[in-house]
């Protein structure tokens, strides 16, 4: 638990420092075998996806799977602006391991209290 803590501690602390990173979006089909940082992966055909994927950005490495279906619960939807940096609605609330709170804004992470 508290190592979880120091974690998210250094994890923010890092951010801050490279508040300039912003996530990309791959799309695939599948999930990959191999998750990069800083990448936002949209899992689908015919830009249908169903499912968003991404590292856990307090790099605890955790992979954060997404359902995009609407027909999911809970769901969230990704909107991509004009440079293709993505928006994650809402927030992502983790309630296990890091329990990260955040939200992704065109391509930038902001963590929430
Ligand atoms: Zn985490």
């Amino acid at each position: 638990m508290i190592k979880n803590k120091i974690k998210k501690a250094v994890g923010w602390f890092v951010n801050l420092f490279r508040n300039e990173i912003e996530y990309k979006t791959v799309t695939c089909e599948d999930l990959p075998d191999y998750f990069e940082k800083n990448v936002l992966y949209l899992v689908g055909e015919n830009k249908q996806f169903w499912q968003a994927a991404m590292l856990c950005p307090c790099n605890c490495g955790d992979l954060i799977q997404l359902t995009l279906d609407t027909k999911g619960k809970p769901r969230w939807q990704v909107y991509l602006n004009k440079k293709s940096k993505p928006t994650l609605h809402p927030s992502v609330h983790r309630n296990v391991n890091c329990r990260s709170h955040y939200i992704l804004r065109e391509g930038k992470v902001i963590w929430c209290k």
